[in-house]
């Protein structure tokens, strides 16, 4: 029996965005391959875990989600409690803030932030990257999740490779009101000829260098094509970014959030006020890299 060693914590589960993201190949599994730049930005979901009776039970205040085995967080909880023959269950509580669907990994890193707070209530002493390798069986982004910070994701997402923080700056994040889904983009992008490779190494090296100019000359999303193609509202939203002052703004993932980078608070404040009357968006953040 494994000794517990508390009976209930909280964790913070963050969100990403894609400074860069590149599809390289296909996998004949039909797994893309990719090269992406992740960045944490500071909008999170909070998970509150405690100890109870066998099984796993989830309750939220989202009225979107699951809260059975189709939640990303109930899957991650009972690999976790299997794996390391857990007798005890767990009763989660969370609470939802990163935008669903929507290009930011929300599931994913609520399905790491329960991998870690797991193994924490129940003092499993498992390593980083053993919850890396259990992860990925959740999800291609979950192991980026349990690493956080900036990074260079490649292979299917799962190959880390952890970088210096990037340069400071302010993030207006927006998400409009439409869904996107992410099988239709990849189909889509298959389908196409040629798409413009975004300068991933180029980014990498900005970021070691701490250059913000050089990270924003190359802000770039292979898929923010396809995604920008079926919705007009992100390219009116980039546009909008940029009139405001945004030094840069890409879609995240395959959308459809759209971020902007600003060299001050004062100035993503500003634009979020701007965009906001227009209704673009049906909601706006403005946060920084975490
Ligand atoms: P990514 O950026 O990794 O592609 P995403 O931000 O586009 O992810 P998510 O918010 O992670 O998308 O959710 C995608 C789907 O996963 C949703 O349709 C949702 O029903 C399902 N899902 C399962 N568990 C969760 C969870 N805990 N939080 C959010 N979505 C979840």
């Amino acid at each position: 029996m494994m000794k517990r060693q508390r009976d209930i914590l909280t964790r913070k589960a963050y969100a990403k965005i894609n400074l860069g993201l590149d599809v390289v190949g296909r996998l004949e599994n039909g797994y893309h391959q990719v090269r992406m730049i992740m960045q944490t930005v500071g909008i999170y979901d909070r998970l509150t875990f405690a100890a109870g009776e066998s099984g796993v039970r989830i309750a939220t205040d989202s009225g979107e989600l699951p809260t059975g085995p189709d939640n990303l967080i109930y899957r991650a909880a009972v690999l976790l409690l299997e794996t390391c023959g857990v007798e005890a269950g767990v009763d989660i509580r969370l609470e939802k803030h990163i935008p669903i669907a929507a290009g930011m990994a929300g599931g994913s890193s609520d399905a790491a932030a329960t991998l870690q707070g797991l193994n924490e209530l129940f003092a499993l002493g498992l390593s980083q990257e053993r919850l890396r390798q259990l992860g990925v069986r959740i999800g291609a982004d979950v192991p980026y999740c349990v690493m956080g910070g900036t990074a260079l994701a490649e292979g299917i997402g799962e190959v880390l490779t952890p970088l210096p923080p990037a340069p400071r700056c302010s993030v207006l994040v927006a998400r409009p009101d439409i869904q996107v889904s992410t099988k239709y983009v990849y189909e889509h992008l298959d389908a196409g000829e040629s798409w413009q490779h975004p300068d991933i190494d180029g980014m990498r090296a900005a970021i070691e260098k701490g250059s913000l100019p050089g990270v924003v000359s190359r802000l770039g999303n292979v898929l923010e094509t396809v995604t920008a193609h079926a919705c007009p509202v992100i390219g009116q939203i980039k546009r909008e970014m940029l009139d405001r002052g945004a030094m840069g703004s890409l879609m995240s993932g395959s959308g459809p959030t759209v971020f902007g980078i600003y060299g001050s608070g004062e100035q993503a404040q500003a634009a979020r006020i701007c965009l906001e009357k227009t209704g673009l968006a049906r909601e706006l953040f403005v946060t920084e890299f975490v």
